[in-house]
C-alpha cells in the first residue's frame, strides 16, 4: 500500500542521499483519541506508560521536491499490528507524525558489483538502491515475495538480475543466494528483512568471505514479535545478528 505524504511539514523534512533513509512513524492506542502530532513530552506525564505511543519504522520510498511529497510504501500483514492496518484503512487527510529520517547504505559507485537480498519490508529500500546504481552496475537482486501478484515492475540497470521468491516450502532466500552463481570481484551487499532469514543469510556471506565493511544487513522485523518486542529483543541473545 503506498501512502503519499505531502502538508506543509514537509518543508522541515531533511532528506539524506541514502537510498534506505527511513522514519520512526507514531501511533497511539485509538481508543485514547489523541491527534497527532503527539507532544511526547506531555503525554509522558499524563500517561500510564503502557498508554504512551509507540513507533514503527519505514523507509521513505521516495521523495518529490517538486509536489513537496513523500512516499512510504506499507506491507499490509493482515489485521496484526498497528501500522499495516493504519496504512490498509488510510483516507486522504489523514494524519501522520514520524522523526528521521535515518539510514546508512547507497550504492557505492566504486563497488564491483551489488548484491541485493531482502523480502517485501526492504523492497522500498532495494527499489530506491536500484534507481541509483551506475547505468553500468552490474548485480544480482532476490526479493522474497508472496507470490507473483507482489512482484513490483523496478528500474533496475541492464545488468542487475532481478530474481523474485515465491512463498514455497524450502524456498529461501539464504539457498537462493548460496545457489546463485557470484559475479566475479567483490560485492556490495544490501540484506535486509525478517531477522531469521538475515541469520541464515549471514553464514552465506561469512562463508563467501564478504568483507564486513561491504555489507549492510540487519533485520527489519522479526515473526511473531511487535516492533516494541523485536526492537526490544536486540539486547538479548535471540536478537543478535553476529558480524560476519
Ligand atoms: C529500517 C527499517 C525499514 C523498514 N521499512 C519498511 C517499509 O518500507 N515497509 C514495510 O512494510 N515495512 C518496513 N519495515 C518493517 C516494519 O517496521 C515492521 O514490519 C513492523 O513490525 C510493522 O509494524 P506493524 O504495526 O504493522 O506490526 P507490529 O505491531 O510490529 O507486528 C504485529 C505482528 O505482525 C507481524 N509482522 C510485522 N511485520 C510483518 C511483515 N512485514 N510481514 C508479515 N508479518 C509481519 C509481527 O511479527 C507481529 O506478529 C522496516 C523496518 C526497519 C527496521
Amino acid at each position: 500500500m503506498r501512502i503519499v505524504l505531502g502538508g506543509d511539514a514537509f518543508d522541515a523534512f531533511e532528506t539524506t542521499d541514502l537510498t534506505d533513509e527511513y522514519v520512526k512513524i507514531v501511533f497511539a492506542k485509538p481508543e485514547l483519541g489523541l491527534e497527532p502530532p503527539y507532544d511526547l513530552a506531555a503525554l509522558r506525564e499524563t500517561l500510564e506508560p503502557s498508554d504512551m505511543p509507540v513507533t514503527r519504522t519505514y523507509t521513505v520510498r521516495s521523495v518529490d521536491a517538486v509536489t513537496k511529497t513523500l512516499s512510504i510504501d506499507f506491507i499490509v500483514h493482515g489485521d496484526e499490528g498497528l501500522a499495516g492496518p493504519w496504512a490498509d484503512r488510510a483516507v486522504p487527510g489523514d494524519l501522520l507524525t514520524f522523526s528521521g529520517p535515518g539510514g546508512g547504505y547507497r550504492p557505492d559507485p566504486a563497488a564491483d558489483w551489488y548484491l541485493f537480498a531482502g523480502d517485501q519490508s526492504a523492497l522500498p529500500a532495494i527499489a530506491a538502491a536500484l534507481e541509483h546504481l551506475p547505468a553500468e552496475a552490474r548485480g544480482l537482486a532476490f526479493v522474497a515475495v508472496g507470490d507473483a501478484a507482489d512482484e513490483l515492475v523496478l528500474d533496475a540497470p541492464a545488468g542487475v538480475e532481478v530474481h523474485w521468491l515465491h512463498a514455497a516450502p524450502g524456498v529461501t532466500l539464504a539457498a537462493a543466494v548460496e545457489g546463485a552463481e557470484w559475479l566475479g570481484g567483490s560485492p556490495q551487499v544490501f540484506a535486509h528483512g525478517e531477522r531469521e532469514a538475515m541469520k541464515a543469510l549471514r553464514e552465506v556471506f561469512a562463508n563467501r568471505g564478504v568483507q564486513r565493511s561491504k555489507l549492510s544487513l540487519s533485520g527489519y522485523w522479526a515473526a511473531g514479535r511487535t516492533e516494541d518486542r523485536f526492537q526490544a529483543e536486540k539486547r538479548e541473545p535471540v536478537g543478535v545478528i553476529l558480524p560476519v
